[in-house]
């Protein structure tokens, strides 16, 4: 099970803000002293998170590389959501259940989930598992969506693909992510997350 509330300092580091004005209440209060209080926890601080899933520390050194909203959603799509790179480069915007109650959807699944549906993708994107599933997510993942659908909006206005997670930063614009990507963006974090872990 997955920890609804992620950890105040977790979400000042998604958001990236020096002023906490526009943050959710959640993680208010929380911007002085941050890098300080960031080693302390680390030091004090269990992961709280699954055991096949990235901890809160790893995140946080995977977000250190992240240059953009898109690749902070990748970083906990595939660390904290548990989703493969296959399954994640082919997910479309559709397959995203954020609300709480999704009937208005045609989905009874209750709470924030996103179904992994194998299809046939033109970015050779699939999900390896035969039989579609729905994964919960939790409140991390669906402020990194809204994130990044406003850096896409930025880019794209409400036009691209239907994929969810497209080209914003090379062309061709708009045209989804491949596996390969998502591979390259998560190995390169995960080296510079070592680098800057280990000075
Ligand atoms: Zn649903």
């Amino acid at each position: 099970m997955i920890s609804k509330k992620a950890p105040a300092w977790v979400m000042e580091l998604l958001y990236e803000l020096g002023d906490d004005r526009d943050l959710p209440a959640q993680a208010r209060g929380e911007s002085e002293g941050m890098r300080y209080r960031l080693r302390a926890r680390h030091r004090l601080q269990e992961p709280e998170t699954a055991v096949d899933r990235a901890s809160d520390q790893e995140i946080v050194a995977m977000f250190g590389a992240c240059r953009s909203a898109r690749d902070r959603l990748i970083v906990l799509l595939l660390g904290r959501a548990g989703l493969r790179r296959g399954q994640a480069a082919g997910l479309r915007r559709s397959d995203m259940h954020l609300l709480m109650d999704s009937r208005a959807l045609g989905c009874a699944v209750e709470g924030a989930h996103v179904h992994v549906v194998r299809r046939e993708n033109p970015n050779r994107a699939y999900s390896k598992s035969r039989k579609a599933f729905v994964l919960p997510v939790d409140f991390l993942v669906v402020q990194a969506l809204d994130l990044y659908m406003m850096e896409r909006h930025d880019v794209l206005g409400s036009g691209g693909s239907d994929f969810l997670l497209v080209n914003l930063f090379r062309q061709p614009l708009g045209s989804p992510v491949t596996p390969e990507a998502c591979r390259s963006e998560a190995d390169r974090q995960a080296c510079d997350g070592a680098a800057s872990t280990h000075p």
